[in-house]
């Protein structure tokens, strides 16, 4: 028994944008697949306010998809979708960006990080109550592909929220790394954050998404994946504007007293790498890799906490390797489940030690209010004895 996500899907926002985006030159065997299928690449941008995200969706479509901020949007509040038609070449694309309120807006982080774990297990709920159902119409993929993690510039160590929230998106998402507004660090200052960024998540057991390169492909896409790979964590700039540069150019960018940083320049900043990524590259790894990987992990687990108890008989016969991730994943539900019985004796071992020192608490303020009652006795005692020698 399955039940539908009961919460109200958020808003959409439909475009049509006819600017280029690059998709039109995708190698025709995945461009064919992915037009028969319909193309549904659903991208998610977090991280805390005011990195840029809501401009670099801007720059992604090369349209304003999301309100400039002072005017209709203050502030990103809730969870938003962005469903943008993007037509090239004659090719029509679905790309659909869930744009996520920031953090730093609420007291308590748990706050901001939860409606976004809702959303993407929502998700995957929906995709899993129309495989539940008996007639399967065409299958409306809705879930995240890939997740956009904006990192701020500060050429330190992780915060702790990101590692915090990486932490729990990792397993659910495509996680995508991207040092924002990477125009306000020197190119050295990006290759040395860079670093440290990856190393930083390797050490707290954060995965994110590999782009794989193949052997076997043409030289000229080896060095297109390679590229793409080298360059994660992205260091991206996000502008719509249109600048003229000293040579009489026009580009988008941003523009500084000392000279222009150029959006579209894979020179200047890797938001050409990141678009390419997402809807050239590694499109169908991205999907793939949900599909079979992140949604099935969710879709076990999610199904054995519910007791729902998988044919027996079809496991025995499946895919040996699929057999292998299955079994793991129960193991995994097991370990879980472990450690939520050990979370709870420590619990109990934590309550009966603040029973005790509730138990010494309520003793030692008896004794206080017995040495308090003699102090107070003795001391009408010495008033009374005053008394009466100055009665005297
Ligand atoms: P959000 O809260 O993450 O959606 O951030 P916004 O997209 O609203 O951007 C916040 C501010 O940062 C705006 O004033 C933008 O013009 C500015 N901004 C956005 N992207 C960049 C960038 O790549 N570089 C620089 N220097 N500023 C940026």
């Amino acid at each position: 028994t399955v039940q539908d996500s009961s919460a109200p899907a958020p808003p959409i926002i439909r475009k049509k944008i006819t600017s280029h985006v690059g998709f039109s030159s995708l190698p025709n065997q995945v461009r064919r697949k992915s037009v028969k299928e319909g193309f549904q690449l659903t991208v998610m941008v977090v991280g805390e306010s005011g990195l840029g995200k809501s401009t670099l969706i801007n720059t992604l479509f090369n349209s304003p998809v999301c309100a400039p901020r002072a005017a209709e949007r203050p502030r990103t509040v809730a969870i938003e979708n962005i469903e943008a038609d993007i037509e090239e070449n004659g090719v029509r694309l679905r790309l659909n960006v869930v744009d996520t309120p920031g953090f730093g807006d609420f007291v308590n982080n748990e706050d901001s990080w939860n409606p976004i774990i809702q959303n993407i297990e929502q998700r995957f709920e929906a995709y899993l109550s129309q495989e539940n159902q008996i007639r399967r119409t065409r299958m409306h993929d809705t879930r995240v592909h890939a997740c956009i993690y904006f990192i701020q510039p500060t050429g330190q160590s992780l915060k702790e929220i990101d590692i915090e929230l990486m932490r729990r998106l990792h397993d659910r998402v495509n996680l995508i790394p991207v040092i924002a507004k990477a125009d306000t660090m020197s190119q050295d200052d990006v290759a040395d954050f860079k670093e440290r960024i990856l190393s930083d998540l390797e050490f707290n057991g954060i995965q994110i998404f590999q782009a794989p390169v193949y052997e076997d492909d043409d030289e000229e896409s080896i060095a297109e994946a390679d590229a793409v790979s080298r360059a994660i964590p992205f260091a991206v700039v996000g502008s719509t504007r249109v600048v003229r540069t000293a040579s009489g150019r026009l580009v988008r960018g941003r523009a500084y007293p000392w000279g222009f940083v150029e959006v579209d320049n894979p020179e200047h900043c890797d938001f050409v790498l990141l678009r390419q990524m997402l809807v050239r590259t590694n499109l169908e790894e991205l999907r793939a890799y949900t599909n079979q990987f992140l949604y099935e992990r969710w879709r076990s687990v999610t199904l054995l906490a519910r007791g729902v108890v998988q044919d027996e008989s079809a496991f025995m016969e499946s895919d040996p390797t699929e057999r292998l991730r299955e079994e793991r994943l129960i193991h995994e539900a097991k370990l879980a489940k472990m450690e939520g019985v050990m979370k709870q004796v420590f619990q109990e071992k934590v309550e009966m030690q603040e029973k005790k020192l509730k138990q010494s608490e309520v003793e030692l303020y008896a004794r206080h209010k017995e040495i308090k009652d003699g102090l107070d006795r003795q001391w009408a005692q010495l008033i009374e004895k005053k008394n009466r020698l100055t009665g005297l």
